[in-house]
């Protein structure tokens, strides 16, 4: 399914860089000019809900690091200290275990990705990213410490088995929504849903029409750090060209990647 969509979608060949090793890639590019807008503070999907499936050496370190400020926004700790687990063994978790927290702990009592936190009754966050921003770190680092599948998130990566091409779309309907679930009622990447009624029930705050952007403009820091200065440049050039968008509509000065509570 995913080569037939490829093979008549229009798409443009460029080079893309994921944690430092480069792989060409086939990018689908006009959806990055779809419309999106990251209201995660008014959101009460649970798009943290599972956790990714690795977790590399720098995101634990940097638990370690401020096991303090991850422990008051996870509450992980606390929960494994009550469960009897030492400070020690929990440290080791963190390094060792693969979702850092003891396996039979997962989903029982620490419900969702292991990272998330709930700022209230109803948003979930990432407690890594609060972390970076509320150390002031910019968005090559922030993107650095979490994991990669959830920077990138919803950007669509299928490869090849030997990684000699990648194929790089976004979520649009379900013709091309190839590992994305409930499309539909993702509100960042559906402004359609995001102004009807039924959505407006659940979510009476927040996702103004007005604060819709397009995907590349919104994501613009992602797609450097995420995927490499010259896919976005490849992607923006062609945008241009084929005249999806205008060089002013590239103007969006505070990402919301660093928005903040
Ligand atoms: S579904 Fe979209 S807006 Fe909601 S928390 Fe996830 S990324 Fe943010
Ligand atoms: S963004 Fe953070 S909380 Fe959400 S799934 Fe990824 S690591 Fe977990």
């Amino acid at each position: 399914m995913a080569r037939k969509y490829f093979d008549t979608a229009d798409t443009i060949e460029t080079t893309v860089k994921i944690r430092g090793i480069e792989y060409p890639a086939v990018v689908d590019f006009e959806l990055f000019a779809n419309m999106a807008n990251f209201d995660c503070f008014n959101c009460v999907e649970h798009c943290c809900g599972d956790n990714p499936s690795i977790y590399e050496e720098q995101t634990r370190d940097f638990i370690l690091k401020n096991i303090e400020e991850y422990n008051r926004l996870t509450k992980n700790n606390d929960i494994l200290q009550w469960e009897g687990y030492s400070q020690n063994e929990i440290e080791k978790s963190i390094s060792e275990d693969p979702l850092m927290v003891p396996e039979k702990h997962v989903e029982e009592e620490i419900i969702n990705c292991t990272c998330s936190f709930k700022c209230n009754n109803s948003t979930t966050l990432c407690s890594i990213h609060s972390i970076c921003l509320d150390k002031g770190m910019d968005s090559a680092e922030i993107i650095h410490r979490k994991p990669v599948i959830c920077s990138l998130w919803p950007i669509e990566i299928l490869a090849e088995d030997d990684l000699s091409m990648l194929y790089i779309t976004l979520p649009d309907d379900f013709t091309n929504g190839f590992t994305i679930e409930n499309y539909y009622t993702k509100s960042c990447i559906n402004e359609e849903y995001a102004s009807s009624p039924i959505f407006r029930r659940e979510n009476p705050d927040g996702f103004l029409e007005e604060e819709y952007e397009p995907f590349i403009t919104a994501y613009k820091d992602t797609l450097i750090y995420g995927l490499g200065k010259r896919c976005y440049e490849d992607i923006k050039s062609a945008l241009i060209e084929y005249e999806v968008l205008e060089e002013e509509d590239f103007h969006m000065e505070v990402q919301q990647i660093h928005s903040k509570i």
